[in-house]
């Protein structure tokens, strides 16, 4: 943890180049979902307030280093104006950039069109970064979800320049730390969704790390089924057997306790409201070949409870069922109702991330409750994968 915040600069009359992911949603031209806009507030708003020149870079969509006008920020101009609550200049290309004196800039903000316009960026260009950096005299990342990516205004841009991490990026960090580098124990984590094979990197780094690790979702199916049950048409991973008993094996010589599911939702179609029944899970499982397991069971629901009431901190990832269909997010809500409850309490830091995961925190009506929700996805991953992110590296100098 040895990276500055904006409280260790010197921001006064500087020009501060600000990274932020502001790359939203966009529909004909309109901003139909401005979360990541309005995260980026209370660092711009900051520099402001402490008397500095902020110039926001950013990337908007993959235009793969070419000039593209369909992904302009100019689009996202009115929702940046609108959140900041303050006139925004976007300066069309580099060279405008650098035409400007610092002293008879028009806005309040600078906004310098999509950072990936220019091939310099994803390159990691050393003399791209080092034209960036001649356009600032100090040098803020507020885009963790940018982080997993070395790129100029990301990684080489800020061992140019003094470095610090904005708000939102502070915020993430210092989450992410609480959560897992120096967690308060017992530690535990939930780890579901859909399959195995794009988290392995995560469940091999969880258990050397954790206490306790709750596998749900369609994930749990390839556990189970690695260990003899005959699962239908479940959503199941063969080719992962191996992958899931080599993890189950480094748990335990990590004395890392698994659970897996005691009980699931069956159903032999994945529709709203779908007959189910509750059917027991174990090694000795047989199912029909057209039944599923789509959600965990309340035997399951009540020994993760159990779980958490033993933990101080819980990282999640991945829901427990097939959450988008009632009645499959019974066991998501439920584990999220708990963890919101214990966090309320003071009893436990929760931190959280993941698409769908912060999509069905929401609709279990919990997201506000817990500690963290991580929108940053990809950044988030690789940090609970135990990699170490250029972009946060950079920081650390
Ligand atoms: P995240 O985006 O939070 O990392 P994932 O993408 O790994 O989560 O997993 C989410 C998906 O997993 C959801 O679409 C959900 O429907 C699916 N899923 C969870 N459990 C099951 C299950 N038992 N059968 C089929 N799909 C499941
Ligand atoms: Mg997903």
């Amino acid at each position: 943890m040895s990276w500055k915040s904006l409280d260790d600069m010197d921001v006064a009359g500087n020009r501060v180049l600000v990274r932020v992911d502001i790359n939203v949603p966009v529909e004909n031209g309109h901003v139909t979902d401005a979360t990541r806009i309005e995260r980026i507030v209370p660092t711009v708003a900051d520099i402001l307030a402490k008397g500095g020149k902020p110039m926001l870079l950013a990337h908007f969509g993959r235009p793969k280093g070419k000039v593209t006008p369909e992904m302009s920020l100019a689009q996202i101009l009115p929702a940046l104006e609108a959140a900041l609550g303050r006139k925004v200049q976007l300066l069309e290309t580099l060279e405008a950039a650098e035409a400007l004196n610092a002293d008879a800039w028009e806005a309040d903000v600078l906004l310098l069109e999509n950072i990936r316009f220019y091939p310099g960026e994803e390159a990691n260009d050393i003399a791209f970064a080092r034209r960036l950096a001649a356009l600032g005299d100090v040098y803020c990342n507020d885009a963790f979800s940018a982080a997993h990516r070395a790129h100029a205004s990301t990684e080489a841009l800020a061992r140019l320049l003094p470095a610090c991490a904005g708000r939102l990026m502070q915020a993430e960090l210092s989450a992410l730390e609480a959560a897992l580098s120096n967690p308060e124990r017992p530690v535990g984590a939930v780890v579901g969704g859909a399959k195995v094979s794009t988290k392995i990197e995560l469940l091999e780094n969880l258990v050397n790390r954790l206490d306790v690790l709750v596998i749900g979702g369609g994930m749990a199916n390839t556990f189970l089924a690695a260990l003899g049950a005959n699962l239908g048409k479940s959503l199941q991973e063969p080719d992962f057997f191996g992958t899931a008993k080599d993890i189950m094996a480094q748990a335990d010589k990590a004395g890392c306790r698994v659970i897996l599911p005691v009980d699931g939702m069956v159903a032999t179609e994945f529709a709203p409201g779908a007959d189910h029944v509750v059917v027991p899970l174990g090694a000795g499982t047989v199912l029909d070949p057209d039944q599923m397991v789509l959600d965990a069971g309340p035997a399951s629901i009540e020994a993760v409870r159990l779980a958490f009431e033993g933990l101080k901190t819980l990282i999640w990832n991945g829901p427990l069922g097939a959450f988008e269909i009632a009645p499959f997010d019974t066991a998501t809500v439920a584990a999220a109702r708990a963890a919101a409850t214990q966090t309320r309490d003071g009893t436990l830091i929760s931190v959280a991330g993941g698409g769908d995961t912060v999509a069905a925190l929401n609709q279990a009506g919990v997201a506000d409750d817990f500690t963290y929700i991580s929108t940053a996805g990809g950044a988030f991953l690789e940090w609970m994968e135990g990699k170490t992110l250029p972009g946060v590296a950079a920081l650390e100098g």
